[in-house]
């Protein structure tokens, strides 16, 4: 199916590894032309030499943290008016509900919620005139079913999905959509990060406890990136005009309700 993106532009945030970069793929498998951005230059760059490689389109790099207002000045400096904006940062520390500093919500609050709302702000003004936008931010599914050592991130993720609501309603009559994509387990370095404790505490290896983790989804097996960039890319397709405000589980039916 050609998703009519051909000749697009867009920024991915965060996005030299896991599901960031793979959106970044989707798009530019469909001849966007994306800026991605991500701290570690180093990987950015590996990153943007393979995306160029496997796809023909142009990939440039704006190296920085994307929460701070030079990292976000950096990838709009590249592309100050994006038709597509895939909003994406790492996710906040896990921990108990008392130890959480009022700097940790600060940071939380920063990188998951404002943030977010900074770069749509700067960027769908000209979505508006152009008539033509489309929004993605990658939150999680904590957000729907909240996990209880993540507060800050259920916290933060659940207020940028109202603002999102809102102004979802507001901006769609000039085709400009803002979507939210809820991962649930998704083959990532995060993921592999978080199992790397359950691993040695069950004295298994990281895949097994992977695969242990996958038994349990639905599915029988956690997501593949490839996947959560496939949904991305088509949220952000000339067909998705009528989908407005929508908070997209993909977790693998581990959600468990009939419906919604
Ligand atoms: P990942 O594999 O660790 O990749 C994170 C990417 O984001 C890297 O490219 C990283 O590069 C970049 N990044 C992180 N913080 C950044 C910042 N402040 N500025 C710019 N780039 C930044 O993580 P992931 O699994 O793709 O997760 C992406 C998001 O989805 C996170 O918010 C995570 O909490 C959420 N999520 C993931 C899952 C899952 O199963 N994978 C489930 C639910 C929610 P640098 O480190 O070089 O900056």
């Amino acid at each position: 199916m050609d998703l009519g993106l051909s000749g697009k532009t867009a920024i991915v945030c965060a996005a030299s590894k896991g599901l960031g970069r793979a959106c970044a793929l989707a798009l530019a498998r469909e001849g966007v032309s994306i800026v991605i951005t991500g701290r570690g230059a180093e990987t950015l760059e590996a990153t943007a030499a393979e995306i160029r490689a496997l796809t023909g389109a142009s990939v440039r790099t704006a190296a920085g943290d994307i929460t701070t207002e030079a990292g976000r000045a950096a990838a709009l400096a590249l592309l100050p008016e994006p038709d597509i904006l895939i909003n994406n940062a790492g996710g906040p520390p896990p921990g108990d509900f008392r130890d959480f500093t009022d700097q940790m919500w600060h940071d939380a609050l920063n990188a998951n919620m404002l943030t977010p709302i900074a770069l749509i702000k700067a960027v769908i003004d000209p979505m508006i005139a152009k008539k033509f936008g489309r929004i993605v931010n990658i939150t999680s599914g904590s957000v729907k079913s909240p996990i209880p050592s993540i507060g800050l991130s259920n916290g933060a993720r659940a207020g940028l999905t109202g603002v999102v609501a809102g102004l979802a309603r507001q901006v769609a009559r000039h085709n400009v959509v803002i979507n939210n994509l809820l991962p649930g387990p998704f083959n990532t370095d995060r993921l592999r990060i978080t199992e790397a404790k359950a691993a040695a505490a069950a004295g298994v290896t990281v895949e097994e406890a992977i695969a242990k983790r996958g038994a349990q989804n639905p599915t029988g097996r956690v997501g593949d990136p490839e996947e959560f960039g496939a949904a991305c890319a088509f949220l952000c397709s000339a067909y998705s005009g009528f989908i407005v405000g929508q908070n997209l589980m993909l977790d693998g039916g581990a959600f468990n309700s009939t419906m919604g």
